[in-house]
């Protein structure tokens, strides 16, 4: 692990600590976990920091596995918001 990605570093954003929950969460089931800060913020910048699925403006931002089998990788994680995240997740369990 990059130590600069540590969540419990100093400065931390809730996007670092995000992308880093993100790698624990698809490691933990086996799935790749490339994903940096960096990634996710570009990911989000890429979506104009915008729900993928409804489009709003985000205040909170959710990060989605878009493919929940391909794991925490720059192009399977998306931005979302509460309702849409929670509505993806239901739809792929
Ligand atoms: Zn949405």
């Amino acid at each position: 692990m990059n130590w600069k990605d540590a969540p419990w570093q100093s400065g931390a954003t809730r996007t670092a600590r995000q992308a880093y929950h993100a790698r624990q969460r698809a490691t933990a089931v086996g799935l790749p976990a490339s994903l940096t800060t960096n990634e996710w913020r570009a990911a989000i910048e890429a979506f104009g920091s915008r729900c993928a699925f409804c489009e709003q403006p985000l205040d909170r931002i959710y990060l989605v596995f878009r493919d929940p089998a391909a794991g925490a990788t720059h192009d399977n994680c998306i931005p979302s918001c509460n309702r849409c995240q929670r509505r993806h997740r239901e739809e792929n369990q």
